[in-house]
């Protein structure tokens, strides 16, 4: 397994890592599993200031590292400096709130007095994606640092640059040792490391692919985990919808992190009344974005990750093409050196069509129209996939019903996708289960500890 940075703009290969060794597995679990149990004894307000000092050098660094990442996976410089800001308001959220949130539970009961106390349970592993390389790290380490647990990183092979630069960070910020640890290691040493017992939980974000092999893993060591899995969100246009602004919102809810982010609005789901405007107004979205360098702030459209992501594109598009989906707009290559795929409309998209389930992770749009909510919802959840989705109506009782009504882990209503340190993130069916962020992403990794006096 190769860990390297590849620019995804300029093709250039910038560096490549060494592959961990056992023996620093090893260093990296007994390092972990030390601080848990020196942890258990500490209360949670003294680990809020690391937490301070982390989020004040992710401010301080955001230059730097917005430019880490960029270089390395492609996205638009102000898209990565929006990433670390994000990063950095969620760390604090955590150091902010996590002494209250963590506090033990009252339980009403006849039997005695009773409560449960929210405990460490040890070291937790994690695997994360390439597409948003600090704020992946920072979604389960920043809650599992207050709860008491450290946490080892296997971050995609594509973005170590970035994994690097995020636990030199933890190390200036004076963090002890063991709390957080970034290692280059195999799919065979992801599995070992499982399998210890030091290891109480595994946080994986990733395809299906992914998280249904390393779940597995999970499962058969009987560790406790939390997949964030792929999407093919449904954005939904209905009769009553404020068009300006779904006119406003659209082509980004496609575009943003040139369409690599699992809750980009990738179905678009447009009733009768709106469909032929809402057809012209996102190709002259999509007609308006700038291609080249993502370094350069004029530049709105990024290359995608790396020629595997473009190629793979390429061939869903081809397949889908073949299979009748009809070409409204795009499709032409971009005439640079990069990983860049145009921003494509789809429409004509079948049940029959191999694309129809598929996530397409890049800027291609499939626009459906519908005649009414019926309709609406019932296509919206013919996916196998249940992350995230957007619901356009200015009856806010309409709209909620909806969304309700969509098997998503997230609904966000006239707007696109959103991510909040406070609000959780997570989805059902093949987009995986467990939350992070919020109370809820928190408690993923806690001991419910109940505690009976009777
Ligand atoms: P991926 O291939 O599953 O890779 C994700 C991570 O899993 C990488 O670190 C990868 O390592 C690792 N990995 C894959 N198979 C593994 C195995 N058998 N054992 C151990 N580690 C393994 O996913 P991707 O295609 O790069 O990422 C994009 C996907 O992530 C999309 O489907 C997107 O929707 C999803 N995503 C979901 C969320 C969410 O919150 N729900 C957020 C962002 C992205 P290598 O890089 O070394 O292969």
């Amino acid at each position: 397994m190769a860990y390297q940075s590849i620019n995804p703009y300029s093709n250039e290969v910038l560096k490549t890592y060494p592959d961990a060794t056992d023996a620093e597995l090893e260093q990296a679990l007994a390092a972990g599993d030390k601080l848990y149990h020196q942890w258990r004894n500490d209360p949670v307000s003294t680990r809020a200031p690391y937490l301070k000092k982390v989020a004040d050098l992710l401010r301080a660094e955001k230059q730097e590292l917005a430019t880490i990442m960029t270089k390395e996976m492609g996205k638009l410089l102000s898209e990565a400096e929006g990433e670390v800001d994000l990063c950095a308001s969620i760390v604090d959220y955590y150091a902010d709130h996590a002494v209250e949130l963590l506090k033990p539970v009252p339980l009403k009961t006849d039997a005695g007095n009773a409560y449960y106390a929210k405990q460490a349970t040890g070291v937790i592993f994690a695997v994360e994606p390439w597409n948003f390389p600090l704020y992946q790290i920072v979604r389960v380490f920043a809650p599992n640092f207050m709860v008491g647990n450290p946490m080892i990183l296997k971050h995609a092979s594509n973005t170590p640059g970035s994994a690097v630069a995020f636990d030199k960070l933890v190390q200036k910020a004076g963090a002890p040792a063991g709390s957080f640890k970034n290692l280059f290691v195999s799919y065979d040493q992801v599995a070992k490391a499982i399998a210890d017992p030091r290891i109480t939980g595994v946080a994986l974000t990733g395809s299906e692919r992914g998280g249904s092999s390393v779940a597995k893993v999970a499962g058969e060591n009987l560790k406790k985990s939390t997949m964030e899995l792929g999407g093919n969100d449904a954005f939904i246009v209905l009769d009553d919808a404020d068009f300006d602004s779904v006119k406003k919102v659209s082509p980004q809810a496609r575009l943003y992190n040139a369409g690599q982010v699992c809750t980009s609005s990738k179905r678009f789901i447009v009733t009768a009344k709106y469909y032929d405007e809402f057809l012209e107004n996102l190709k002259a979205g999509f007609a308006a974005v700038k291609p080249g360098d993502p370094l350069d702030k004029e530049t709105t459209l990024a290359p995608l990750s790396s020629q595997r992501a473009k190629e793979k594109l390429v061939d869903q598009v081809k397949k889908a093409v073949a299979a009748g989906a009809k070409v409204y707009y795009g499709n032409e290559p971009i005439d640079l050196p990069g990983q860049f795929f145009p921003p494509t409309i789809l429409t004509d998209v079948t049940k029959d069509n191999p694309i129809y389930n598929e996530e397409m992770f890049g800027p291609v749009a499939v626009v459906y129209k519908v005649e009414n909510d019926a309709e609406a919802i019932a296509l919206a959840n013919d996916s196998s996939y249940g992350l995230g989705g957007s619901v356009f109506s200015t009856d806010p009782r309409h709209a909620a019903y909806v969304a309700e009504q969509i098997e998503t882990g997230m609904s966000f209503v006239n707007s696109g996708w959103l991510s909040l340190p406070e609000l959780p993130f997570g989805g059902v069916k093949n987009s995986g289960y467990g939350r992070e962020l919020s109370d809820l992403g928190l408690n993923a990794f806690v001991n419910e500890h109940l505690v009976i006096n009777a």
